[in-house]
């Protein structure tokens, strides 16, 4: 790969824990940071001007792309779902809502999965991509389970899906780690229902045999595996996946008690937990991320913090389907570090992943300060990207890639606050919406709040998302 070589000045970035200004940042032809250098106050001539405080690239580490279609709309539409081995879900005969849950929501998110196609998941990721890098993300962790036709037969090209999910993102400027996933059961000891067929391969060797044909560059993007959930994978059949992940020193991400139902069933069929099941697997360890880890038991915090798993809070998905706020302060005195993840995309906005993850703990505990706006910041960006494989990326540091995002500090909602607090300012008062600049691989995707590669994206978003919905 060989990239023009472009030199950017940042008014003040994030370096190393402090906040520098005058900074300028080389990037190489290789799409690295060639220098750093600080206290430049003359701008070198040719270099791009990044007005506000740049951060390193931030890392979305979960993310279901056609989830996207989901929002708002979901907020209004009531599935029939029940939880597993729940019957006689109250429905609304009397014009009363009926109790909505996360097992509603993924109803309507099951149908919704029913209408893509490899055309179509292109065209909506593309632009799901590029609402990422309009809020300064420079890389996404992709679950992707739909792999198959709707009634389970592969594609002509068994990974047509995959393909166009790491096309997407090339297009949006973005990087991507495709994490593949296991999907085979619909619960412990179940055959996957109607909806669940194309995300199956049949069985682990299956899975694993089409997932080692996934085409990536290394460069801009990357394969990990993903098991489903202990729901979605027969016990069996979990050392399969871990082998293929340790065979490529590829991270390995799950979903992980989300929800309290999934624990009582795993415990009716295994007598364990599903973090004690996962370990029982060999699944956890440094290149695990446990996804959610909402509802665990001291002896799970246990093993995930001594495994050094790396767990992914999604506070605002978490909140939207009414999961519960994970152990995230006991995770990580225990060992674990911590990602950051928008996961169903009710909204796309690290930032707001970040501050969220402090503020439902300030909630749960009446107490203030459980993290600095750095820590914040680090889940969001250096450690973001160590869980999806990218240990290279995620600091403004020679060597790094150069993968960077400037946060306005002039704006209605920064505006008065000084420089050195600027990572305060960024997690706890900017959105999305003041994300300047964007550059991957030193190439500026987003200037001044405009995405260079996807024109008129909120259009092609419409579009892609009305195509969807759509059977
Ligand atoms: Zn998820």
């Amino acid at each position: 790969m060989s990239l023009t070589p472009q030199t950017y000045w940042a008014e003040h970035a994030w370096i190393d824990g402090r906040v520098e200004s005058d900074v300028v940042i080389e990037s190489a032809p290789d799409g690295r940071i060639a220098a750093v250098r600080t206290s430049v106050e003359v701008p070198p001539a040719g270099s791009v001007g990044l007005r506000g405080l740049t951060l390193p690239g931030l890392a979305n580490a979960h993310s279901h792309a056609f989830h996207r279609a989901l929002r708002g709309t979901v907020q209004a539409d009531h599935g029939a779902g029940a939880a597993p081995g729940r019957q006689g879900q109250a429905t609304a005969g009397d014009g009363q809502r009926a109790p909505d849950s996360f097992w509603t929501w993924r109803e309507v998110m099951y149908a919704v999965a029913q209408n893509l196609t490899p055309e179509r998941y292109f065209d909506l990721a593309r632009v799901v991509y590029a609402e990422m890098a309009l809020a300064g993300i420079t890389c996404v962790g992709e679950f992707h389970y739909v792999h198959h036709q709707p009634d389970g037969t592969p594609y002509g090209e068994p990974n047509a899906m995959g393909d166009a999910l790491i096309a997407a993102a090339a297009e949006a400027g973005i990087r991507i780690t495709l994490l593949d996933t296991c999907y085979l059961s619909s619960g412990f000891g179940a055959a996957p229902a109607a909806r669940q067929l194309r995300f199956s391969d049949g069985d682990a060797d299956a899975w694993a045999a089409r997932a080692s044909a996934i085409k990536a560059d290394g460069e801009h993007a990357r394969v990990g595996a993903a098991i489903h959930s202990v729901r979605a994978v027969p016990a069996g059949q979990l050392a399969t996946v871990v082998r293929w992940a340790d065979e490529r020193h590829a991270p390995l991400h799950v979903h992980l008690s989300e929800q309290t139902a999934e624990n009582e069933a795993c415990l009716q069929a295994h007598g364990r937990t599903p973090t004690q099941l996962l370990a029982d697997h060999g699944a956890l360890g440094p290149r695990t991320t446990a996804v959610h880890a909402t509802h665990l038991t001291e002896q799970d915090i246990r093993l995930l913090g001594g495994a050094a798993a790396t767990v992914c809070m999604c506070p605002t998905t978490e909140r939207d389907l009414a999961d519960g706020i994970g152990p995230a302060v006991q995770l990580q005195d225990a060992g674990s570090p911590l990602s950051l993840g928008s996961d169903s995309h009710a909204v796309i906005d690290l930032l707001e992943e970040a501050r969220a993850m402090e503020l439902d703990e300030r909630l749960r505990t009446g107490k203030r300060g459980h993290w600095t706006a750095a820590q914040l910041l680090r889940a969001a960006t250096e450690d973001g990207h160590a869980c999806l494989g990218w240990s290279d990326a995620g600091r403004i540091e020679p060597g790094y890639l150069a993968d960077f995002t400037t946060i306005a500090l002039d704006s209605i909602r920064t505006a008065g606050t000084p420089p050195r607090l600027g990572p305060e300012t960024a997690v706890f008062a900017a959105s999305n919406a003041d994300v300047r600049h964007t550059v991957v691989a030193g190439r500026h995707v987003v200037r001044e709040g405009h995405h260079q590669l996807v024109q008129h994206a909120p259009g092609a978003m419409a579009e892609a998302i009305a195509a969807v919905r759509t059977p």
